[in-house]
C-alpha cells in the first residue's frame, strides 16, 4: 500500500479535473487494484480545518509515512517570499510542501503550473509563483536543483495544461508497485515513456507537415504548423499515441498543439501578440525533404497536391483520405 497526499497551491484545478478522467487505470483502479491510499485530496477528501492540519503533521513527523506527495498548482511565494498570499491550514502553503517533501518518498509535480510555474509564473507574476523544481527552463524553482525526495530521485514532472491523466495514474501505479526507479527522466525530469515522442508523431496531418499543405482551425486536412502555428513538432508529449479520452487529440481535432507540456509554455508570440505562433513568417523553416527525394522533385509534387486540394494521410494501418481545405 502506498500513502498519498494531493495538494493544491496556485492552480485552477484542472489536473483534479483531469486525474478524475483517468482510464487507464481509473482512480478506482489505482485504489482497488494497485494499493494506492489516498490519505487526503483537496477535491476528494473528506476531512477538514484541523483533521487536515494533524494529517500532515503526523506526516511530517513520520507518524505515519508519506510514500507518494501529489502537488498541483505553483508555488505562491508572495509578497516577498512570505508565501502568505497562498495560505493553508494556518500556514503558508510553501512552508507545508517544504517540510512535507523532505519526509516524502517521491514527489510527483502534476500540470504546468507545478512543474515550471506555469500560467501563474508569467510576468510580472505578481503572486511570485514558481515550479517545484524549475522556473520555466531554469532547474531549481522552489525545492533548488540538488533537491531529492527519500526514495532518491528528483521531483518527477508530469506537465500539462494540464497533464494527461493516464500519464498521471501510470506514474502513480510505478510508484505503488516498486517500478518507478526503473522510470528514465529527461533533463527536464519528465518521464521519457510520455515525453520523448514529438506530438507530431501519430499527427493525421504528418504528411501535409511534409507537403507543405497548410490547414486550418476544425477543417479536416493540411497540417496547422504552417498558417496557425501548431507546435507539434518541437513539442514532446504523446497525445496522438495515447489519445485523450481513447478518442482523440488537439491536432486529429484540426486544433493546433500549443505546446503545453514544453517549460516555455504559454509561448506567448511577442511579435503577433497571440498564442497561436507561426514561424512562417520568420522566413527560414526547416523545410524536410522526404529521404530519397531530390528538393526539385519534392516541391513538384508538393504543389501538384496542393493545387489539386487532395492529400492522403496514414494513420497506423488506416489509410485516410482528406479533401484539404482551399
Ligand atoms: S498538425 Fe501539427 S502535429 Fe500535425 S503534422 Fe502538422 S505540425 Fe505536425
Ligand atoms: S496536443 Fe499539445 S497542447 Fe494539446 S495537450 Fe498535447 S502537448 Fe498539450
Amino acid at each position: 500500500m502506498a500513502n498519498l497526499l494531493w495538494l493544491q497551491g496556485g492552480a485552477c484545478s484542472g489536473n483534479t479535473m483531469s486525474f478524475l478522467n483517468a482510464e487507464e487505470p481509473t482512480v478506482v483502479e489505482l485504489v482497488t487494484d494497485f494499493g494506492v491510499n489516498i490519505l487526503w485530496h483537496p477535491s476528494l477528501g473528506l476531512e477538514i480545518g484541523e483533521q487536515v492540519s494533524d494529517l500532515m503533521n503526523d506526516l511530517i513527523a513520520g507518524k505515519i509515512p508519506l510514500d507518494i506527495l501529489v502537488y498541483e498548482g505553483s508555488i505562491i511565494e508572495g509578497p516577498n517570499k512570505t508565501g502568505t498570499m497562498n495560505y493553508f491550514a494556518d500556514r503558508p502553503m510553501k512552508d507545508w510542501v517544504k517540510e512535507l517533501c523532505g519526509v516524502a518518498a517521491y514527489v510527483v509535480a502534476i500540470g504546468d503550473c507545478a512543474t515550471w510555474g506555469g500560467i501563474p509564473a508569467v510576468p510580472p507574476n505578481p503572486s511570485e509563483s514558481t515550479g517545484m523544481q524549475f522556473h520555466k527552463r531554469h532547474i531549481g524553482g522552489f525545492l533548488g536543483a540538488g533537491y531529492k525526495s527519500k526514495g532518491g530521485l528528483p521531483v518527477i514532472n508530469i506537465p500539462g495544461c494540464p497533464a494527461h491523466p493516464d500519464w498521471v495514474t501510470q506514474i502513480l501505479v510505478a510508484i505503488s508497485t516498486g517500478r518507478v526507479k526503473d522510470v528514465l527522466l529527461d533533463e527536464f525530469n519528465r518521464p521519457k515513456t510520455f515525453f520523448t515522442d514529438f506530438v507530431q508523431t501519430g499527427c493525421p496531418n504528418a504528411i501535409s507537415f511534409s507537403q507543405k499543405v497548410d490547414g486550418h482551425f476544425g477543417k479536416r486536412g493540411g497540417c496547422l504548423f504552417y498558417e496557425v502555428g501548431c507546435r507539434g513538432p518541437m513539442t514532446r508529449a504523446s497525445c496522438n499515441r495515447i489519445l485523450w479520452n481513447r478518442q482523440s487529440s488537439k491536432t486529429r481535432a484540426n486544433h493546433p498543439c500549443l505546446g503545453c507540456t514544453e517549460p516555455g509554455f504559454p509561448h506567448h508570440d511577442l511579435v503577433k501578440g497571440s498564442v497561436f505562433k507561426t514561424l512562417h513568417y520568420l522566413g527560414f523553416l526547416p523545410r524536410d525533404v522526404p529521404a530519397g527525394t531530390s528538393k526539385l522533385a519534392y516541391y513538384t509534387r508538393a504543389g501538384f497536391e496542393k493545387a489539386m486540394g487532395t492529400v492522403e494521410a496514414v494513420t497506423g494501418t488506416n489509410k485516410v483520405h482528406f479533401e484539404t481545405s482551399k
